[in-house]
Formats: C-alpha cells, structure tokens, sequence
C-alpha cells in the first residue's frame, strides 16, 4: 500500500491535516506529540530583534560556544541547518576520494545521511555492527553511530576501542550522536564522546531536548574549523534564527526530564505486554514484525503500523512517527515518554489509546477501502 514514495506522501499529508483539524477545534493542549522530534523553538522575546544576519551571530556565537562545549565537550562547536548537514560537511571534508569510510553502528541500518554523503565524497562505503572488525588500509574516516534512529545504543567500551583503533591507524573518528549525545551520557552514564576522544561529535538539538531541528557539531577546533568553511561553501550551516534557538535550548537543557520517563515506562511495559511491547531507553516501542501476530490479514506489519499511528492521531490526538514521517522512515510505533507533551497524558490513557486503536483497527483491517481512507483520507 505504501512501497511508492507518493502514498507516503499523501498518508503524512491527510496525517498533517489531521493534525490541523485538531488544533482549529481543540487548540494545541488536543494534541499529544510522542514522537521526541519536537522540534520546539524557544526564543525569549529579546532574542527577536537580534535574528538579523550579522548582528545575531554577533550575539549568539559566544553563548553557543559555551552552552554547545558544555552539553558535547570539544574545543569548539559549529551549528548547521540539520544533524544530517552537519555530517555531509564532515564527510565532505574528511573523506578522501577513492579511500574508505568506515562505519560502526550498534544495529543496522544506518542513518542515510552516511552513505548518502560518502558517495557524494567519491569515497566507498563500508558499515558494519560487529565492533571487532580490523579497520581497512586506506580508511581515511571512521563514523562511529551513538544511538540508532531505533535507540539501540553502542557500550562506551566499544566506542572507545573503536576511537583508540582509529586513532593508532591515524584514521579520525566522528561520532553520529544524534541522540546518543543525551541517551549515552543521562540514561547510561557514559563519557561525552569528545571525551572519549572522538576527534568530531554532531547532535541533533530536537532529540530528547526541546530545541529546533539542527545539528550541533563539536571537537578539535582544526577540524570544525575545516568543516565549518567547507559549509558555507554549500549553505549547510545554521542561520542566526536556528542558531539562537539552539543556544535557548542548549541554555535550557535539564536531564531529568529524561529521567522522568523511567517510571511512565515501566508501568506501560507491564500493562501492555499482551501486544508485545518492547522498552527503549525513554519509552516503549512496538515493531511492526510483531504486528502482524496480532490479527488474521494479509496486510503488512509495515501497513499496521501505520494504520494504527493514524487512529492514535484521528481518535486521540497522538502523534507517532508512522503517520507523520518523512518517505522511508522507520515503521516502528515508538512513544517517546520524554517528550514534554507526555506529561500531560497520563500513562493510563496512553494505555486506553493504544488498547483501543489496537481493537478498533480489528474492525477495519479486512476493508481494502476503510483502510484506504483511514491512512491517506477521502
Ligand atoms: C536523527 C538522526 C540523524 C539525522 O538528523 P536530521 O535532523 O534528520 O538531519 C542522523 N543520525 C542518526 C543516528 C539520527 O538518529
């Protein structure tokens, strides 16, 4: 139903129309984001008149250096538009053509945005989950993923190993830290990644904090430095509005919002394990594969998912991933419990909510064309 780009279009699309259905009638307070990308932008009213194009950097660059050092560690941090930005400018500048970029990550796949860019680098691309692999002759960077897009976080052991290796091979390391950045050191008590010698760390600022979507990339200043102006070169880099949002967020940052999540979680794990719920570090998550023991149909557990996500969003105002993102994203029903709209939906009726999608789409499942208008409308 949905292996064509232009039906994922049109399912967020009628997802986002939803969305503004809800709001017209129910304000914002009608609408529960689960998603932990909330892409929030807390300017204070005198940052306003400061977003000009050289008087803000003027003002922002100094607080982002101190709050992004703070939050990532590293001599120097740079802003750009988007974690996946950030990397394509890294890749860009490290990768050398015809060389080999290696890539470790807890759990495949990777995040496109490294493949992505390593081939617009002209470099060949090899990733891999088995930390023990011998790094290549003529590998000239190494990226190493904190925590996958399905927050499967990598032991600290291995990160360091994998750094030392690199480092003794003469090969520089980037961390893709995306969330790991937050999930790695307040969840797991692990080091900051340039404190473990990452040569480069990039975050994304609207993961598991209230910030913008963009990526904050720290490490050794000759490096950013490089990055940076191999940025302007192609416009990668942040704009003063994204920048000060950033800093606010950074500013902001409080760790036991994430903490707080813990205990939603637990009981959530507990009063639904008839439906194979499974823990994340900030939340639960229910992956489309086990959707499919749940009822007798041909659909695809991708298509569950996704018919599941757009009744939490029409019926109960909660957003998921499936329904609102982009072509290709993961189909995994994952509730962020460190979102800040969690805490205003009590864990009881988020248990209610997915109890009663899960009922309900039992009565649609087998109707090609209520399937249909429930997931891309009329
Ligand atoms: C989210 C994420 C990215 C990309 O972030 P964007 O803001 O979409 O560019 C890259 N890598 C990982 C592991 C991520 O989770």
């Amino acid at each position: 139903m949905f292996h064509d780009h232009l039906n994922e279009v049109k399912r967020r699309e009628h997802a986002l129309q939803i969305i503004g259905e809800r709001i017209a009638s129910g304000g914002r307070e009608g609408i529960y984001d689960l998603t932990g990308l909330s892409g929030g932008f807390p300017l204070e009213m005198e940052d306003i008149g400061l977003l000009e194009t050289y008087v803000g950097p003027a003002v922002f660059e100094e607080r982002l250096q101190t709050a992004g050092r703070k939050h990532m560690g590293g001599e120097m941090v740079a802003a750009f538009n988007r974690t996946s930005s950030a990397i394509l400018a890294s890749i860009l500048e490290l990768a050398e053509p015809g060389s080999l970029v290696v890539h470790y990550l807890p759990e495949l796949p990777s995040h496109p945005s490294i493949p992505s860019s390593t081939q617009l680098a002209a470099a060949r691309y090899h990733e891999t989950d088995d930390f023990t692999e011998d790094i290549p002759e003529n590998t000239s960077l190494v990226v190493v993923t904190g925590s996958t897009m399905d927050h499967r976080v990598v032991d600290e052991s291995e990160l360091q190993q994998i750094i030392e290796r690199a480092h003794s091979a003469g090969v520089p390391v980037l961390v893709d830290d995306a969330s790991g950045a937050r999930l790695r050191t307040v969840l797991f008590n692990q080091k900051r990644a340039c404190d473990l010698g990452a040569d480069l760390a990039v975050t994304s600022t609207d993961k598991l904090m209230h910030g913008p979507r963009g990526g904050l990339l720290a490490g050794r200043s000759d490096l950013v430095e490089r990055v940076k102006s191999r940025a302007y070169r192609f416009g990668l880099e942040a704009q003063p509005p994204l920048i000060a949002a950033m800093v606010r967020a950074l500013e902001s940052f409080d760790p036991s919002e994430i903490l707080n999540a813990l205990e939603r979680k637990g009981y959530l794990l507990e009063a639904l394990r008839d439906l194979n719920v499974e823990e994340t570090p900030t939340g639960i998550m229910i992956k489309p594969d086990s959707l499919e023991e749940l009822y007798d149909s041909t659909c695809t557990g991708d298509e569950i998912a996704v018919a599941l996500s757009m009744l939490l969003l029409s019926d109960h105002g909660i957003i998921t991933i499936p329904a609102v993102g982009m072509p290709g994203a993961s189909k995994t029903l994952r509730f962020d419990l460190a979102s800040r709209d969690a805490e205003r939906l009590v864990p009881e009726l988020l248990r209610e909510a997915i109890e009663d999608a899960v009922d309900k789409l039992s009565g649609i499942i087998s109707d090609r064309k209520m399937m249909e208008k429930l997931i891309f409308g009329s």
